[in-house]
């Protein structure tokens, strides 16, 4: 019995980076407002530990069902999606000592120091 084999398929196996990434993508898609990074994986060891997504604190008004509140030139209703991510494993006691944390773009330089004072070791954005 012959078996078919179809030669056309090329499956590449996303590198470990890329995984997470397209892991941020999905998170990101429970954001509820679009100003700044929308979502965040922290993984140690190649395991997700937290993750996050931009939004308002729990029990406020979402900005995509009121609009933002916008204070110069940022919205001040939400929290970032990396302090969410971060937070988020400060809250359950998981610790991010040597943690990579991957991100929509650069996060801002205040979750930037947060996370390397809690001993996250690389922080990989898909975009500047
Ligand atoms: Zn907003
Ligand atoms: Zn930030």
């Amino acid at each position: 019995m012959k078996k078919a084999v179809n030669k056309n398929i090329k499956y590449k196996r996303p590198t470990w980076d890329e995984y997470f990434l397209k892991i941020v993508d999905s998170v990101g898609s429970r954001a509820t407002c679009d100003k700044g990074g929308s979502g965040c994986v922290i993984a140690q060891e190649n395991r997700i530990v937290s993750t996050g997504y931009i939004g308002s604190l729990s029990g406020l008004p979402h900005c995509n069902e009121v609009g933002h509140d916008m204070k110069s030139g940022d919205c001040a209703r939400t929290i970032h999606a990396e302090q969410n991510a971060i937070t988020q494993a400060l809250k359950f006691g998981i610790p991010l000592e040597g943690a990579t944390m991957y991100c929509k773009i650069t996060p801002c330089l205040a979750c930037a120091k947060m996370a390397k004072s809690l001993g996250v070791k690389r922080i990989v954005s898909e975009k500047s």
